[in-house]
């Protein structure tokens, strides 16, 4: 039998639509939606529409009911349009949050909002990370406590994305909290967050880049919620973050991939067109050589990135997945998301070069992209470390983690 790195057939056409859909509708508004700070409600309806928010969602609550392959091409091809990546981000946090709370969300959480993200009329997030540091997740100090039937919260999420988006349409967080600190990892509960729960006040950051989605942050006081909102079992909560985890990264590799292909196709349409000494840029050495860099860079994180998302779904598709399959998952989701947004900044700065001065101007999208993948490494998901330690706690044995 061949090896085969062909898509199904099925796999195709949904890249090909979707990049139809894609250039039609988010391309000729990225740099309006950069500009003015928003994606408008028109475009996440049409995003609806096309079902992008019901992808990982199960038939039963009126989604597709695919895995993360499928939910790769589309970050991908939605990244190629809105080289910001905002867009692919307000996709990417559904769907990696959303397949997680329908894994598991009790059933009465489930249906009263899996429909809804299907249909685009909630959206979900994910709220980890807390003002003491992002990436200590067994960490975390939001206390969240049993009372007569319901559950009580208190604490503070900084630097969340889709605070305005889910103000404005609806939703809630994916969110983590301790019953008790000293539990560590073990104390790790899970939750459904309406960000429209008395007691939750928020509050804003202005981020360098991807400016269309915001990013905020909330204060919790005294928020009461019914028991039925807590995801899975009580103090299992950090298992199920690191598993949304892995599926988000892949995600996030994706649309670096994307936004990277669209940024070298764009440069070297200009670079043939652009002649100084009497020749085309596209003809010297110092622009042809990085090029080959960048795009045998990306062709390679094409591959990790597809090989991680083949992995994920392996894991879901068999009832119980072995010992191998989640290390695979979890080595594979980090070695993306550790080289994907390096390789798509250094890409995108690269091209920002061959611009010149025009490069830095606004009328030029390449310097939205540059700012764009930057919060993939800086931290969106999991910063740049945590992926190293990740891959050498896989390679090395649980025994030799650093803490
Ligand atoms: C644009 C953007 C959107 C975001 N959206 C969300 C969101 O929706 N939900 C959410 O919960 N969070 C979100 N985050 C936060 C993100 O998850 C955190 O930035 C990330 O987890 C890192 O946490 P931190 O920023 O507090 O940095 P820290 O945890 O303070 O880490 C700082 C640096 O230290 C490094 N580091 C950490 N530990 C070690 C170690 N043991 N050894 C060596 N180096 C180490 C890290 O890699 C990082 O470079 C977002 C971040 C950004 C930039």
């Amino acid at each position: 039998m061949p090896l085969d790195f062909a898509f199904s057939e099925e796999q195709e056409l949904f890249r090909e639509t979707l990049r139809e859909f894609c250039q039609r509708e988010i391309a000729p508004r990225a740099r309006e939606m950069d500009t003015k700070m928003e994606i408008p409600d028109d475009l996440i309806d049409k995003m609806a529409e096309m079902k992008l928010f019901g992808l990982t969602i199960p038939e039963e609550y009126g989604g597709v009911g695919e895995g993360c392959v499928m939910a790769t091409i589309a970050a991908e091809e939605i990244a190629r349009a809105d080289v910001s990546v905002a867009t692919a981000v307000l996709f990417l946090v559904n769907a990696g949050w959303g397949f997680l709370l329908s894994r598991y969300a009790s059933d009465k959480l489930k249906e009263e909002i899996l429909p809804k993200v299907a249909e685009g009329k909630a959206l979900i997030g994910i709220a980890s990370t807390e003002p003491q540091g992002g990436s200590d997740v067994s960490g975390i100090r939001t206390k969240v406590e049993r009372k007569d039937g319901k559950i009580v919260v208190n604490g503070e999420k900084v630097y969340i994305s889709l605070v305005r988006e889910i103000q404005r349409r609806g939703g809630g967080y994916f969110a983590l909290g301790t019953s008790d600190p000293k539990l560590r990892h073990r104390g790790v509960t899970t939750f459904f967050l309406p960000l429209d729960a008395p007691g939750v006040s928020t509050t804003f950051f202005e981020d360098m880049g991807r400016n269309a989605l915001s990013t905020g942050g909330f204060r919790l006081v005294n928020v009461e919620l019914p028991e039925h909102y807590v995801i899975g079992e009580w103090n299992k909560g950090f298992y199920y973050a690191m598993e949304g985890f892995q599926f988000a990264r892949v995600l996030v590799a994706a649309a670096c991939i994307g936004c990277a292909s669209r940024v070298l196709e764009i440069g070297m349409e200009y670079v043939k067109q652009r002649e100084l000494f009497g020749k085309p840029l596209a003809k010297y050495e110092g622009i042809q050589f990085p090029l080959a860099d960048d795009y045998a860079a990306i062709e390679a994180d094409r591959l990790l990135v597809y090989r991680a998302a083949w992995f994920v779904d392996e894991m879901y598709r068999k009832p119980e997945a072995s010992k191998e399959d989640l290390k695979k998952a979890a080595l594979y989701s980090s070695l993306a998301k550790l080289r994907a947004p390096y390789d798509a900044y250094k890409a995108c700065n690269d091209v920002q070069e061959w611009f010149g001065a025009y490069g830095y101007t606004k009328e030029c999208d390449v310097e939205m992209a540059v700012r764009g993948v930057r919060s993939y490494s800086v931290g969106a998901e999991g910063g740049q470390n945590i992926m190293r330690i990740i891959i050498a706690r896989e390679l090395l044995g649980r025994e030799y983690l650093p803490y």
